[in-house]
């Protein structure tokens, strides 16, 4: 298994404070023949805000762009929250752009704040808005039809003019936080391949002509539809810099903080109602697996994969919810293990032993030091901290 210590995961770019850990497998350097050009244009880089209302698709794009799975996906919203880093390297292509690397930053969808989890979740959004060259809003395509449709007098029934109230009034806080911003944005519209095209053509001119937007562009993550414009898109805003991330790196998040998320996405596809909401999952151990056994003689049986050894804790609100969580005798927990299990094992290249328990803290997205201490970035330091605090071989004072 490969070695990301606590210390390697927080070397810091100066200007970025960023944090690093996944690293892709060295794939072989590409032989290229326009050294001279790329001479002349040299790299770009910088960091692109992925901002949107729950459920447009940012996560799914985030995956899609990078190849990775770096964000958990569900159907139920409000899935994301922490910001995440996704990082693609772009190779030059000659005569159109340079050589890139983009730094999406994935964050929690936007909302108007009820709980202090949300509060904490907006928080993510305004420090991702911070740090950025440029901003993708996603717009869910679907959704921009019917508001588009609703907003017609003729044909609107009163319900939907009230849906529409809803819609446009959150739609106005989103644009509330990109109004004054100095760098470009760009509005993405999603799940372009649910959309007839000849309804997606006037949305596309009707959104051009009233907002202020670098650029329009549709796409589909799901197809790959439009993702090369994208990027190219991107690319030719970003300005000559160096690279932020190594070449080989696709995210800054922990190994240990993705498990935590693939376990929560079993949740969430497991689970309804509130149990998903209500839901946080902390990693207790972690005891990573020693490396492979050496390859065996030609004939044997090939050296069983190494064992990883996870213990993690379900943080829900409620006895109900508990109940629901572990179901008759067991058997959702045992569900959501089990799935959880496999994705672990291919995110990690290992078998993995998980033990799962639930955990019953009465009102906890209420609660700031216990939404403080989910978020990763505080869970490395406090890891970090505990490192340097312990003695060399164990050894007491
Ligand atoms: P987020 O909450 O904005 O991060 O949204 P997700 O990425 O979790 O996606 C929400 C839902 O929309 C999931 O069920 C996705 O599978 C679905 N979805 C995302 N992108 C596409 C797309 O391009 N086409 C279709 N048909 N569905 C999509």
């Amino acid at each position: 298994m490969r070695d990301y210590s606590i210390s390697h995961q927080l070397i810091c770019a100066q200007q970025r404070r960023v944090t690093h850990v996944q690293i892709r497998p060295t794939r072989e350097p590409q032989i290229r023949d326009n050294r001279g050009w790329e001479f002349e244009n040299p790299l770009k880089s910088g960091f692109v805000a992925i901002l949107g209302r729950p459920n447009v698709g940012k996560s799914t794009l985030l995956n899609a762009l990078t190849g990775e799975k770096v964000a958990i996906v569900s159907t139920k919203p409000q899935t994301t929250r922490n910001r995440i880093v996704g990082v693609v390297e772009v190779p030059a292509r000659k005569g159109v752009h340079p050589a890139a690397q983009i730094v999406f930053v994935d964050t929690p969808g936007v909302h108007k704040p009820g709980s202090h989890l949300d509060r904490r979740m907006l928080q993510e959004v305004y420090e991702a808005l911070e740090t950025r060259d440029l901003v993708l809003v996603l717009m869910d395509a679907t959704r921009r039809v019917q508001l588009e449709a609703a907003s017609n007098p003729e044909t609107t029934a009163p319900t939907r003019k009230s849906a529409h109230g809803a819609w446009a009034s959150e739609d106005e806080f989103l644009f509330g936080l990109i109004r004054n911003l100095d760098c470009p944005v760009f509005l993405v519209l999603t799940k372009i391949d649910l959309v007839p095209k000849d309804h997606l053509l006037p949305l596309i001119d009707s959104l051009t002509h009233h907002y202020g937007f670098a650029q329009v562009i549709p796409v589909s993550a799901r197809k790959r539809d439009g993702l090369d414009l994208l990027v190219r898109k991107i690319v030719e805003v970003l300005p000559v810099g160096e690279r932020y991330y190594p070449k080989e790196q696709y995210t800054d998040q922990p190994q240990r903080f993705m498990v935590a998320e693939l376990i929560r996405e079993r949740i969430l596809a497991e689970t309804g109602e509130e149990v998903p909401y209500a839901s946080a999952v902390v990693i207790e151990r972690f005891e990573e697996a020693e490396p492979p056994a050496p390859p065996r003689k030609k004939g044997q049986a090939p050296a069983r994969l190494p064992l990883t050894r996870i213990a993690a804790a379900i943080y829900c609100e409620r006895e109900g919810q508990k109940a629901i969580l572990i179901g008759k005798g067991g058997s959702k927990l045992k569900e959501i293990g089990t799935g959880a299990r496999r994705q672990i094992e291919s995110l990690l290249g290992t078998r993995v032993y998980l033990e799962l328990r639930v955990i019953v803290e009465p009102n906890w997205r209420e609660s700031r030091s216990f939404v403080e201490s989910l978020n990763w970035r505080n869970q490395l330091e406090k890891l970090a901290e505990d490192q340097v605090t312990e003695k060399p071989g164990g050894a007491e004072e």
